[in-house]
């Protein structure tokens, strides 16, 4: 296997050389086809977490793909990062979850946390021994996110006690600490907020149930819960706690469309296999004309969400969180296309799409969690619905 050493971001400040891209999508797709591949099913099935492709997915570096060597956000390593998370979920949107959500809890500790919070966490997420999680959404409110109530109050000692509880939490039932948004003070609904880095030993912390979900299996998820825990000033992040988990939510918008990205490419990878070889009048399927419509729309699709998830990942790079609108126009039309487009592979694939030995159906139950996570679909058109009835048109347009 080429040495990707000094292509993980390690050398930092550099940008990537489309050379230097195709070879380590030629060293990730090998690691797809040798470790993900033949396990991919087995993980679905089981719904068992999988800490051991972690640490072999951080031998070639994809963890670290975004950190320069002393640990900050090396910006030329998201276009490499997002192609990457592209080509794992062609295999396992599961496994490329894990991933994308190492170098999203690790974005958050480069940015904000406090150099010795940083210190402890990062290393491990970049070498796949440490987990993290990322806590916004509760039992009552995961779209109007300004409803929660998980609140911070500061004691005279200057610690934090943490009450409340959030749901849905990706990857906590194995994760080390949880990044965690939380009102100041009071649960009012425009109360000032914070973000605090919190290892899920703490005293008053407790991890929910490890729910059984349609898919992402083995991806473990639970709620999390905090009774008066008591948290150091230390653990805060230096963001107001709502600009800076949106801003991650930016980052993982544009990961969820890039799961989806990789489902419409695995969709397509396995229904063109399928229909040139399954024979239906004389001919193979894929000889027949409505057949070739159907795929030629799932290209189709898949070139525009690629096209418009690039443009999204350089402007996250670029910045400031990048463009909202674009994010979210990306994710949205990325996720909706996967999961039209898988409904269509399953069908392709006639009675054998639903047989669980096939991937087709695997990537459909993917496909409609990528339209939920990050913000839904309907929330996502509605965000661009109002800056589209705002915009001027005949100027610059959104
Ligand atoms: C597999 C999985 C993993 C997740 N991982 C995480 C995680 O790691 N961290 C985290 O914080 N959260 C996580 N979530 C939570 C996820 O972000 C929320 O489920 C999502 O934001 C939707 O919130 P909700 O479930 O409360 O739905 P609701 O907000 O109750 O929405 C229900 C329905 O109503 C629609 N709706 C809501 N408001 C409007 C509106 N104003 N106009 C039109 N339609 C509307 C929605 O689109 C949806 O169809 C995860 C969820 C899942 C399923």
């Amino acid at each position: 296997m080429t040495d990707m050493s000094d292509m993980s971001g390690a050398t930092g400040v550099r940008g990537y050389t489309d050379a230097e891209i195709r070879e380590l999508l030629q060293v990730v797709g090998a690691f797809c086809e040798k470790e993900i591949a033949p396990r991919a099913r087995e993980i679905d099935e089981t719904g068992a977490f999988f800490p051991d492709l972690m640490r072999k997915g951080a031998e070639i570096g994809l963890q670290g793909l975004i950190f320069t060597e002393d640990l900050r956000v090396d910006p030329a390593g998201f276009a490499p990062a997002h192609e990457t998370t592209e080509l794992i979920s062609s295999y396992s949107a599961a496994v490329a979850l894990a991933f994308g959500i190492a170098r999203l809890h690790g974005y958050l500790l480069a940015r904000y946390a406090p150099e010795p919070v940083r210190d402890r966490w990062l290393p491990g997420l970049i070498d796949g021994t440490a987990f993290g999680a990322f806590a916004l959404s509760e039992p009552h409110s995961g779209t109007d996110i300004r409803a929660g109530r998980t609140v911070a109050r500061r004691t005279p000692g200057g610690d934090y006690r943490i009450s409340g509880e959030k749901a849905w939490i990706t990857q906590s039932p194995a994760a080390d600490f949880a990044i965690v948004l939380t009102k100041l003070e009071t649960a009012d609904r425009n109360a000032d907020t914070a973000a605090f880095v919190i290892p899920l030993d703490t005293p008053g912390v407790s991890v929910g149930r490890d729910e059984d979900m349609l898919g992402f299996r083995g991806m473990p998820m639970a709620g999390l819960g905090f009774d008066d825990c008591r948290v150091p000033e230390e653990w805060r992040l230096h963001v107001d706690g709502f600009r800076g988990m949106l801003e991650g939510l930016n980052l993982a918008r544009l990961d969820a469309g890039c799961y989806g990205l990789g489902l419409l490419r695995g969709a397509l990878r396995e229904t063109t296999r399928y229909v040139r070889d399954r024979q239906a009048f004389g001919r193979p399927l894929a000889e027949l004309q409505l057949v070739q419509e159907k795929l030629g729309r799932m290209y189709a699709d898949y070139l525009a969400a690629r096209g418009l998830l690039r443009a999204g990942v350089a402007s996250f790079a670029a910045g400031g969180g990048g463009d909202a609108h674009l994010i979210s126009a990306a994710k949205m039309v990325a996720t909706d296309a996967a999961m039209r487009h898988t409904v269509a592979a399953v069908q392709l694939h006639g009675g054998y799409g639903v047989h669980l030995h096939y991937d087709v159906q695997r990537m459909m139950r993917d496909a409609k969690i990528t339209q939920i996570i990050d913000g839904t679909s309907e929330i996502h058109a509605l965000m661009l619905g109002r800056a589209a009835t705002r915009a001027d048109w005949t100027a610059a347009g959104l």
